[in-house]
């Protein structure tokens, strides 16, 4: 694991920002939704913590952009999510930079499609590890901060797919199943606290993983990209629209107010109808 990291130092003075002078870490930020909720939450002062894979160079000029646009800081860690010693020093880390975690936003997560009796057990463990194992870990990790402030929030990355079922996703819709158990359960461990944990349900939304599901299915089915992305949200989303991470950002904004200090252990469906059907 490269425990280096890149710093800038607030550029801008904020105005009056919902979240100024807290620390967010958001995991597997690099892309995708978890991108597009660092982003909200820096807008609104917090300092990010952005962890997950991807280019040096695309990341230093993330780090650079997101930190001269909001007048944050903005440090990065590629602690793979699978690997508790890795989750480890990505806090040690943290806590050095900033002095602990004021907000967690468990969003790394990893798909695999494949009926129970293909399902190559490897993908299966993988999958558990990064998309639930990981949370408990953090979680863990993040609570004796947010207690010692008796402030905090920790909102989980689930999905439609831990509400309902989906034949081919079996480790997938087991780990986002769990995770909303999960939140109840630290919710309630932290319920006459100043600590919130809330899951967020996401139905479609168009980042990299969702991508391939696009294109997969038009190599399958000989399609179009326009066809397949139609066809995907015609059998289960009844806007017809994608959700975007902008638009979760704004929910997470939300759930870290202090307008929503009595939403606990709460599932919250953004999924243009998904699960309404
Ligand atoms: P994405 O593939 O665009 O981004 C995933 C991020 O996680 C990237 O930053 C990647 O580098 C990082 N990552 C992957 N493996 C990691 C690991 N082992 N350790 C650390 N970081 C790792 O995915 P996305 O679509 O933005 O999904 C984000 C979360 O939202 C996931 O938990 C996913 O299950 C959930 N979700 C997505 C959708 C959707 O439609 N895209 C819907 C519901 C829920």
């Amino acid at each position: 694991m490269m425990t280096s990291a890149t710093t800038n130092t607030a550029t801008t003075p904020s105005t009056f920002k919902t979240l100024a002078g807290k620390t967010a870490l958001v995991t597997g930020s690099t892309s995708g939704i978890g991108l597009g909720i660092a982003q909200a939450l820096a807008a609104q002062g917090a300092n990010i913590v952005f962890n997950g894979f991807g280019n040096a160079d695309d990341i230093a000029r993330l780090l650079d952009t997101t930190a001269s646009q909001y007048g944050v800081q903005t440090v990065h860690n590629n602690a793979d999510m699978s690997k508790s010693a890795e989750i480890e020093a990505l806090f040690a880390f943290a806590a050095e930079t900033f002095g602990g975690i004021d907000i967690l936003v468990n969003n790394a997560g990893i798909q695999f499609v494949a009926n129970v009796d293909d399902f190559p057990p490897e993908k299966w463990d993988a999958i558990i590890a990064i998309n639930l194992t990981s949370a408990f870990h953090t979680t863990r990790l993040a609570l004796p901060y947010m207690k010692g402030r008796n402030w905090g929030r920790i909102i989980n990355l689930a999905s439609t797919h831990g509400l309902v079922g989906s034949a081919g996703k079996s480790a997938y819709v087991a780990a986002k199943h769990g995770l909303v158990g999960f939140t109840k359960v630290s919710a309630l461990e932290t319920a006459q606290t100043g600590i919130t944990v809330n899951a967020i349900c996401p139905g479609f939304v168009l980042t990299p993983l969702v991508q391939k599901q696009v294109d997969d299915r038009a190599a399958k089915e000989g399609l179009s990209n326009d066809e397949s992305k139609r066809a995907l949200l015609a059998d289960k989303q009844p806007s017809g629209d994608f959700v975007t991470p902008e638009q979760l950002g704004a929910l997470a904004v939300f759930l870290c107010s202090d307008a929503a200090i009595q939403v606990r252990g709460a599932a919250w469906n953004m999924d243009g109808g998904w699960v309404a059907q």
